[in-house]
This record gives C-alpha cells, structure tokens and sequence, in this order.
C-alpha cells in the first residue's frame, strides 16, 4: 500500500540502527515522496537511499546548525513543502538532534508526523528480560568518571529499569563505577551491535559483568545499550521517617503499643520495630 504524504508536513522518520531491513515501507514511501530529507548526515543518509534506490534531495541539520536550519526549514513547511526528518541511525530526537526543530515547527502551528521504527534503547528493553512497565530512559552518562558516579549515585534510589546509551570502549569503566555506587549485586544488561552480526545481548550482576567485560576484549567494539535494574524497596527496610515517628510515640507509651501504632501507621511488621524501639528506649 503506497503512502500518500501531505504538504506542509515534517515528518519524523525512523531508520535502522544496524540492519538495513528494519525500515518500513511507509518509511520508504515518506522518504520517496518528501520535497526534501533533513538529515543528520547527509553521506550517512545516502547510503541508506542508494540501497533503496531513493532519489531524493537531501541537506544537512545537526546539532551545530538545527537553530539557523530551523527557520529555513518552518518556512519551507509554511509553502507547502513536505519535509522529512532522519538521523544517521533510530528515531530521531532519541539522543539525536531534532528538538529545537520539531518545537518551533509545533509552536508556528505546523504539522509534524512521526513515521516510527528501530530505537536501540526499545529494542534493547524488548530484550533484557527486566521490568518493562515502567522504566527511565537516562541518554549518555558522562565520560568522566566522577561526572559518571555522580549520575548514578542520583539514580541510586531510581525502582524503574534505567536504559543508557554507552560507548563499549568505556563499558569497563561505566560498569565498575556501577560497581561502586549501586552495589556488585545489581542486574545490569548489555545489548551490543543491535540487529548486526555480532549482536550481543548479556546479563549478569555488575560484578560479574565486569569479569565478563575484562576477559573478552571483543565485548568493548561497536555499539550499545546498557541497561540497569531499577533499586528494590526491601519491604523490612526501616527509614528514618518510620524512626521518628517511634521515637515520638515511646516518649507517650510502651514501646508495644509505640511499635503496634506505628506499624499500622506505615504498614511495616510490628516485629522489624521491636528491637528499634528497645534501643531507643536505651
Ligand atoms: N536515535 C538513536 C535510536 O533511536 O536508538 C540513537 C542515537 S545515539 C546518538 C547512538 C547510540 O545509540 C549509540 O551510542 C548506542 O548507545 C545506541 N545504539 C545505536 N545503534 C545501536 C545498536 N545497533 N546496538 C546497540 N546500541 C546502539
């Protein structure tokens, strides 16, 4: 089925991010039939249209140019031209440029489209056999690694499944700062050349993982994803807050009734407070 596409339209066009065969066909037909590809990289682009056969006019929009291309770009929109919106690999926008242009397309009242397919964070996440509910997308951790801990450590409390972009040169790095802020113990997976000969997709405890990672030189080429289990609540765990209250109702009662009240209060067992509240009590 061939897709008609309509002027004065910016449409957001997905592409592979390793397999030349993960586009769709209405991606295709935009790609065909669009006035103009803004492309992050207009050789990149290229080879993509040649396997396609895809004639089409390109011009470059990245990260150094998006602010001036963006006038140009609305103004071209507002004629009637169809327009069309790639990076050099995935969604664009997903860690790729394309914000400030799709904001002030938005805010002039023009029309923008997205045509969906690969992202490396989805299809890593469809993969990874964690939680998929709810999960955090974190983009690239800093390359320095006190910048990197830092990040962590705010996300160290994070229950959702965190999905990062990474360098595999740097993923010894990354994963020993894992290590030493959230604990040896902590699920991480890494997906590794998507879609692609070498495609790896490895889970194991930090620690492990880092074991694994030092033994096999060949895990640190190519690309990936890197994904980490979100912080499980231990259901006995007694925070401060809980404390603070015990410590005011013992001023006022025995420290039965103290711990009874509560646990009650924060649905924790009567019996995780007991010993809490003797020491308190001194
Ligand atoms: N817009 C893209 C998307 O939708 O996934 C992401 C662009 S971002 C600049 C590039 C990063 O995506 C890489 O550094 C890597 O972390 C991840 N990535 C892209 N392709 C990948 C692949 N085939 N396998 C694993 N990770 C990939």
């Amino acid at each position: 089925m061939q897709t008609s596409i309509d002027a004065g339209t910016l449409y957001i066009v997905a592409t592979p991010i390793g397999n030349l065969g993960d586009i769709s066909q209405r991606a295709l037909d935009v790609l065909t039939q669009v006035d103009l590809i803004a492309c992050e990289d207009t050789r990149h682009t290229q080879k993509l249209l040649s396997a396609y056969s895809i004639k089409n006019k390109t011009m470059s929009m990245h990260d150094h140019n998006e602010r001036q291309r963006q006038e140009h770009i609305a103004k071209l929109l507002t004629e009637g031209q169809s327009i069309a919106l790639v990076s050099d690999a995935g969604t664009p926008l997903i860690s790729d440029p394309g914000f400030h242009l799709v904001r002030h397309c938005r805010q002039q009242g023009l029309k923008v489209s997205p045509i969906p397919g690969a992202c490396a964070a989805i299809a890593a996440l469809s993969a990874a056999g964690l939680p998929t509910d709810r999960f955090s997308f974190e983009g690239f951790l800093p390359s320095k690694s006190g910048a990197r801990q830092a990040a962590l450590l705010n996300l160290a409390n994070e229950e959702r499944t965190m999905v990062f972009y990474d360098a595999p040169r740097r993923a010894i790095d990354t994963v020993a700062d894992i290590v030493t802020v959230l604990g040896g113990d902590r699920y991480v997976v890494i997906a590794r050349e998507l879609t692609k000969t070498f495609e790896t997709i490895y889970s194991d405890t930090a620690e492990n993982l880092l074991t694994w990672l030092n033994e096999d030189p060949n895990q640190l080429k190519g690309e990936m994803v890197l994904i980490i289990e979100g912080f499980k609540v231990d259901p006995n765990a007694i925070s401060p807050k809980i404390i603070d209250t015990l410590k005011l109702l013992l001023k006022e009662m025995k420290p039965k009734t103290a711990c009874a009240i509560t646990a009650e209060i924060y649905g924790v067992k009567k019996n995780a407070l007991y010993d809490i509240a003797l020491e308190l009590k001194g």
